[in-house]
């Protein structure tokens, strides 16, 4: 069983205390891996090494198509790593083989390359225009790195988002101290390897495992961090952002999510009906978008509900390496707990149930749940309001398309969503009055690296991805140029000077 080390400042190296603890495999419940338990001395080294980074100029100093040069080779190499990172996700993760080895890590490295394309071409110089009020003056925007940066990322998908984090906030100049969840910490330390073997300077990405409340907080807190990246619940969220509030850091936040998904009655059900299960099934629920309210006319209602429960007997639950395999277990056995309390609730709460509903006989080992569907639920049922983030849908009837976009946004999130359509005019009217950050039409959870990502209401701050993402990673500093060059032109010092 491999044993990983924490990486700062270039190298691999043991915790402090020397504590370890295994990383658990969610499909089979046995050890993979062992990790160190850092602590807060250890989470101050690896900040002070950032630090000694950013402020050598050792990386922000360098001219951006360096920059991209060495973060290009990263891309390459993580590229022919790709299958061993897919299993390797896929065992600390409880994703299936089949998610992580064609679509997460694959992506994850696109989107890594393109967000360091796109920092790549991000102008470092804005020009202002010709000010001559007060004085002639030549200004324009320098456009600089924010310093060393906090990536704290989540178990659901641990490489893809800390790929959103890495990639943006190194190509732009920041040096980063990266927090793995607990429960996924490996593809971290392996991104971390890679990267140091193809020449990224010492301390500019360093990888502290450790829990949430003693790394996560240090991160958050330390004066020497100047912005911090945080994707996971909104509770710890909120958290976060007041730790950041006492040294006025720069804080992203993307959080949690209640996803609608609205089928409108000229749907395509073909796509309609697999389109509400990607959106809630793909990777067992556990992604912060997923589509988990779906609100169906009351006109097609029948004919939906009979080929959902259709469709979700095809779904396969099971040993997460066989390709065959197309829904894993959920990540931990807290969570697993979780979520059966959430179904649980659904059933008191009067909700019907028309599949699944509890683990699954079949499977002795492994935390999985069934694919579970609710339906009449009402929009205020504690399975319609909550992020449950496990594989259990609520179907919601509705009357007409303003009463289902009401209920769509009567949430305190406001990540995703997605509207189904044959009327394709029709539905991105629909989409433009669901209040959240993105909305798929005829489709779901299909990120672009080029768009921006993340929520409005309780969902987040800021955005992930794209222009928007990468100025994240950035500050303005305004530079203004005095083109009076004799002392008699500046007629305002005589403001404070009588000769
Ligand atoms: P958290 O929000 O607690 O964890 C996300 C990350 O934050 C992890 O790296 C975690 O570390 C870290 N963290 C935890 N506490 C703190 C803290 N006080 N200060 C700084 N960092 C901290 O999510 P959970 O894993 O506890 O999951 C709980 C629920 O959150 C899920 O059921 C789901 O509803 C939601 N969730 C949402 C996600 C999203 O993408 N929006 C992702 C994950 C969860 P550690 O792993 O050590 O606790």
């Amino acid at each position: 069983m491999k044993k990983y080390q924490l990486f700062i400042d270039g190298k691999f190296v043991d915790s402090e205390s020397g504590e370890c603890r295994p990383v658990i495999n969610p499909a089979t419940e046995e050890p993979i891996a062992t990790v160190p338990v850092a602590q807060k001395g250890d989470a101050k080294r690896a900040i002070e090494a950032a630090r000694k980074s950013f402020d050598s100029r050792s990386w922000s100093g360098m001219d951006v198509r360096e920059r991209a040069k060495i973060l290009m080779r990263v891309v390459d190499k993580l590229r022919s790593r790709q299958e061993e990172l897919a299993t390797i996700e896929s065992a600390e993760s409880g994703a299936t083989i089949r998610m992580t080895s064609m679509m997460e890590i694959p992506i994850g490295i696109e989107h890594f390359k393109a967000l360091v394309e796109l920092g790549e071409r991000i102008p470092a110089y804005e020009p202002l225009p010709w000010i001559d009020m007060p004085a002639v003056s030549w200004n324009f925007v320098n456009r600089e790195p924010i310093g060393v940066c906090a990536g704290i990322v989540p178990w659901n998908l641990p490489f893809m988002i800390m790929a959103w984090k890495v990639a943006p906030a190194l190509i732009m100049g920041n040096s980063m101290v990266l927090k793995p969840s607990t429960d996924t910490p490996l593809t971290a330390l392996e991104l971390a390897a890679t990267a140091a073997e193809c020449g990224l300077p010492p301390g500019v990405l360093n990888v502290v495992t450790g829990s949430g409340p003693v790394v996560g907080e240090e991160l958050c807190a330390n004066p020497m961090v100047d912005k911090i990246a945080f994707t996971g619940s909104t509770q710890t969220g909120k958290r976060v952002m007041k730790l950041g509030a006492d040294t006025i850091k720069k804080v992203t936040l993307e959080l949690g999510g209640k996803s609608p998904t609205i089928i409108c009655d000229d749907a395509d059900l073909s796509i309609a009906v697999d389109g509400a299960l990607f959106g809630t099934f793909f990777h067992a629920g556990q992604f912060c978008e997923s589509g988990t309210r779906c609100f169906v006319p009351a006109s097609i209602y029948d004919t939906f509900m009979a080929q959902l429960a259709e469709r979700v007997g095809h779904i396969k639950l099971g040993d997460t390496a066989d390709y065959e395999t197309t829904m894993g277990p959920v990540v931990s056995k807290a969570q697993l707990a979780r979520v059966l309390g959430y179904i649980e609730t659904g059933r008191k709460e009067g909700a019907r149930l028309v599949c699944g509903g509890g683990r699954p006989p079949e499977l002795s080992k492994g935390w999985f749940v069934q694919p579970t569907v609710f339906e009449e639920v009402p929009n205020s049922a504690t399975i319609a309001r909550e992020e449950i983030f496990g594989p259990v849908l609520t179907v919601i009837r509705y009357k007409n398309v303003d009463d289902a976009i009401a209920m769509a946004n009567d949430s305190v999130y406001g990540l995703g969503g997605a509207v189904f359509s044959r009327d394709v005019p029709k539905a991105i009217t629909i989409a433009k009055r669901i209040r959240t950050g993105t909305v798929w039409v005829n489709d779901f959870h299909l990120v672009n690296a080029l768009a921006p990502f993340g929520g409005y209401k309780q969902s987040g701050v800021g955005r992930e991805l794209g222009p928007h993402g990468l100025l994240e990673y950035t500050q303005v500093k305004h530079i203004h140029v005095d083109l009076g060059l004799q002392r008699s032109q500046k007629f305002w010092y005589d403001y404070i000077f009588n000769d």
